[in-house]
């Protein structure tokens, strides 16, 4: 099976019965008189709700943060539960191998802490794929070609660049800029100019229902709800897709910021490769309206957003794991 640790979302993919499992991320404690001891209360959609609005003896975590493992017990404890989820133990047989993505900057502490949760799983083996690749496979891109092509992954809390040339990622880089710096910028401005502040998931669903990259597409509008500055109220305020762009400015600078700096510091041919090939948007923030045009207006490259880009590295890194099976059974 393969699994895609994200910092907004966990998918689990099983070559059977595709996608078995996709949750947020969340994980929620409950703490207990001892500091050490506490129990697991709530994991994945779940645990998400109570985000913002956890009770005193509860404590919500992102294990994940910026595509780093911040909290390794939890997500180990998080792994565990998702995989029980998705295929009770008494389902799948004791050789279950399990492929999963891991960010590009994971350290080998880390990677030793997700290999380890993989065994308490009940993990027969163990192999680790670069979520930049996964991604590339799962979107479509011809990882082995000589020919570079350019993927840009955008997630919850970073944007992963990659040029990929013989099945590795060539050259690459990353910025701390993704969903979650989207969502903040929402709600910073309907702060600085409606004097209302939104909670970061009602920023998250205006910016799924009328968020878009460009501003000269055409106006949709939809009411938000949030505590007035002025008097502590609830105060319901109508948002339109120009307000989310403006908005989103400043963190779309960041991600072209990051791809131009991949481009600066690549070879001269595997840019010329990509002025061809294209770049192709994964993740989540790939599904922002308008992002493909209002890149390729900024980087004078063709740019397309590969299909279902949220499943795309959790599906590429199935697809590897059956390649390797075969070079195993060779
Ligand atoms: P990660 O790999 O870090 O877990 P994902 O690839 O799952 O991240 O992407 C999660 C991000 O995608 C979240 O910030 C979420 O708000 C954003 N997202 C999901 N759907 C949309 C959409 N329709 N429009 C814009 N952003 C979206
Ligand atoms: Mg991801």
């Amino acid at each position: 099976m393969a699994v895609d640790l994200g910092t907004a979302n966990t998918l689990i993919y099983t070559v059977d019965d595709g996608i078995v499992l996709n949750q947020p991320s969340v994980v929620c404690f409950e703490r207990h008189a001892t500091p050490c001891e506490s129990t697991l209360a709530a994991v994945g959609s779940a645990a998400k709700q109570l985000l913002g609005r956890t009770p005193a003896n509860l404590e919500t975590v992102r294990p994940l943060q910026h595509g780093v493992i911040a909290n390794v017990p939890a997500a180990q404890q998080m792994i565990r539960s998702f995989v029980d989820m998705a295929c009770p133990r008494r389902l799948f047989g004791r050789r279950a191998t399990f492929t999963i993505c891991v960010p590009a900057g994971a350290t080998n502490v880390e990677r030793r802490a997700i290999r380890e949760a993989a065994f308490a799983a009940g993990a027969a083996s163990v192999h680790l794929i670069g979520e930049l690749l996964a991604s590339a496979v799962g979107a479509g891109v011809p990882v082995a070609s000589a020919t570079a092509s350019m993927v840009v992954d955008i997630g919850g809390g970073t944007t992963e660049v990659g040029m990929i040339a013989h099945g590795s990622v060539v050259c690459g880089g990353s910025a701390r800029v993704g969903g979650d710096q989207f969502d903040l910028a929402i709600i910073n401005h309907v702060r600085n100019v409606y004097g209302v502040m939104l909670g970061e998931q009602t920023a998250e669903h205006v910016k799924k229902t009328i968020g878009t990259a460009l501003r000269n597409a055409p106006v949709e509008r939809m009411r938000a709800t949030g505590r007035s500055l002025e008097d502590s109220l609830p105060r319901t305020v109508e948002l339109t897709s120009h307000d989310v762009a403006d908005a989103l400015v400043v963190p779309l600078r960041h991600v072209i910021d990051a791809v131009r700096a991949v481009l600066e510091t690549a070879p001269p041919e595997l840019v010329t490769d990509v002025a061809e090939t294209g770049i192709v948007l994964t993740g989540g923030g790939a599904l922002l309206a308008n992002l493909d045009a209002c890149l390729s207006a900024q980087l004078c490259v063709p740019v397309r957003v590969a299909d279902e880009p949220m499943t795309c590295a959790v599906r590429g890194a199935g697809a590897a794991a059956s390649l390797l099976d075969e070079y195993a059974f060779d």
